[in-house]
C-alpha cells in the first residue's frame, strides 16, 4: 500500500519517503519522463545506474498506442516495459490539451482527435482512471482541465470548479475499482488530486480546500509552467504548497530547470517530473555544475576535459567535450545516449545533495551557492 513519512524539515523543505507497492522512493524526488514506456535514448539500466528511483508514463500516449487495454492482457505496465520499480502515470489530460486535435471539453468529458491519425476519442475522469488501473502504475492523477496562460478570473474560477467535480468522479471511480470482486493490475494504486487556480491565491486556496475535501493520497500542483513569469509561478507554488496537508506528498508538474525545483523544494514541494533534462540532451543543451552549455559550440572542438568535472556519470568518467561535439555534429544516435545519460545525473544528484542538504539542516545554503553556480552559461573560471 501507499504511504508517504516526512523524515527532516527545515524551513518549508522536506525530505521523507514515498512506500508504493514496488518499493521506496527518498523525497524529494525527480521523476524522468519515460513517455510511451522508455526514457527516450536511455535502457533501464542506465537510468537505474543515474539513481531513477521512480519514472512517469504518459497515459495519453499509452492509450492511443499500444492501447491501455493491450497493456492490461500483457500483465500491466511494469511487466510490459521489464521495470519494477516504481512508476507515476498522469492522466493524459495535459496531451489532450496540448497535442490532441479540435479538443472539445463538455461536463461529461474531453472530446478530441488523435494526434496520429485524426481518430475521434472521448476521455471522460472516469476513463482516465480505468485506463491507469489497467496500466497498473503506482500514483495515478486524476483527469483535470488544463487551461492555456493567460486565463482570466472568471476562466479559471470556472475551470478549477470543473476540475474539482471531475476530480471527485475520478475519486468515486478508484473507489469502485477498488472494491469490485476482480482486483486490478496493481490493488495498492494510488491517487493524486490535482490543485489547479491559475495565477490568483484565492482560486488556488478554493481548489485545495475543494480537492483536499475528496481526500487523495497526495495532491499535484497543476497549470504552472504554462508560461507565466517565473516569480509568478514561485509565488503560487508557495502559496499552495503553505495549505495543503503536511503528511501528504506535494508533487508540482512539468517543472522545470534545477533552479525551479530548487525553489520549489523550498517552498514545500517532494515531487518532480520534466522533459527539461532529457529533451535538452536531445538538442545538446547540457546542464553543469558550473552553468549551462551547448556541445555543438565551436570552442570544445579541442576541448580535452569532461563536460562536467564535478559529475561521476559514464559520460563524464570516459568521453571529452572534443568527443560529445563531434557525436552530435555527425548526428551519431550515441550522442542522444551519452548526453541524456548525463543531464538525467545532473538532475538526480540535484536531488540527492538538496536531501542530504534539508537532512543537515544546511538547505538554505546549499540553495545560495547552488543557484550561484549552476544558473547561467558554462564559466570554466
Ligand atoms: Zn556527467
Amino acid at each position: 500500500m501507499f504511504t508517504f513519512h516526512v523524515t527532516a524539515q527545515d524551513g518549508a523543505a522536506r525530505t521523507g519517503w514515498l512506500e508504493t507497492p514496488h518499493g521506496r522512493v527518498e523525497t524529494p524526488v525527480f521523476m524522468p519522463v519515460g513517455t510511451r514506456g522508455a526514457v527516450k535514448a536511455l535502457r533501464h539500466q542506465e537510468l537505474k545506474d543515474a539513481g531513477a528511483s521512480i519514472i512517469l508514463g504518459n497515459t495519453y500516449h499509452l492509450f492511443l498506442r499500444p492501447g491501455d487495454e493491450a497493456i492490461e492482457r500483457l500483465g500491466g505496465l511494469h511487466r510490459f516495459i521489464g521495470w519494477e520499480q516504481p512508476m507515476l502515470t498522469d492522466s493524459g489530460g495535459f496531451q489532450i490539451f496540448s497535442l490532441g486535435e479540435r479538443c472539445v471539453v463538455r461536463e461529461e468529458g474531453a472530446e478530441f482527435r488523435s494526434h496520429l491519425d485524426g481518430a475521434l476519442h472521448f476521455l471522460t475522469p472516469e476513463r482516465a482512471v480505468d485506463a491507469q488501473s489497467r496500466l497498473g502504475s503506482d500514483i495515478a492523477i486524476v483527469l483535470d482541465e488544463c487551461l492555456a496562460y493567460p486565463a482570466t478570473e472568471a476562466t479559471a474560477a470556472m475551470s478549477l470548479r470543473r476540475s474539482a467535480r471531475w476530480a471527485r468522479r475520478c475519486r468515486e471511480r478508484l473507489l469502485e475499482i477498488r472494491a469490485a470482486a476482480a482486483p486490478p493490475v496493481n490493488p495498492g494504486q494510488a491517487q493524486f488530486g490535482i490543485i489547479q487556480g491559475g495565477t490568483f491565491d484565492h482560486l488556488r486556496w478554493e481548489s485545495v480546500e475543494a480537492t483536499v475535501d475528496i481526500g487523495f493520497e497526495g495532491y499535484a500542483i497543476g497549470g504552472l509552467s504554462v508560461g507565466e513569469p517565473t516569480p509568478e509561478m514561485y509565488r503560487v507554488v508557495g502559496e499552495t504548497a503553505a495549505r495543503l496537508p503536511a503528511g501528504q506528498p506535494r508533487y508540482l508538474m512539468g517543472a522545470g530547470t534545477p533552479e525551479d525545483i530548487v525553489e520549489a523544494v523550498s517552498r514545500g514541494v517532494d515531487m518532480f517530473d520534466c522533459v527539461m533534462p532529457t529533451r535538452n540532451a536531445r538538442n545538446g543543451q547540457l546542464f553543469t555544475s558550473r552553468g549551462r552549455l551547448n556541445i555543438r559550440n565551436a570552442r570544445f572542438a579541442f576541448d580535452e576535459s569532461p563536460l562536467d568535472p564535478a559529475c561521476g556519470c559514464y559520460t563524464c568518467r570516459h568521453h571529452s567535450r572534443a568527443y560529445l561535439r563531434h557525436l552530435f555534429i555527425t548526428g551519431e544516435m550515441t550522442a542522444c545516449t551519452l548526453n541524456t545519460l548525463h543531464n538525467l545525473t545532473f538532475y538526480l544528484d540535484t536531488m540527492r545533495r538538496i536531501r542530504d542538504a534539508i537532512s543537515f539542516r544546511s538547505f538554505e545554503t546549499f540553495k545560495q551557492e547552488f543557484l550561484a553556480s549552476v544558473s547561467g552559461p558554462l564559466s570554466d573560471a
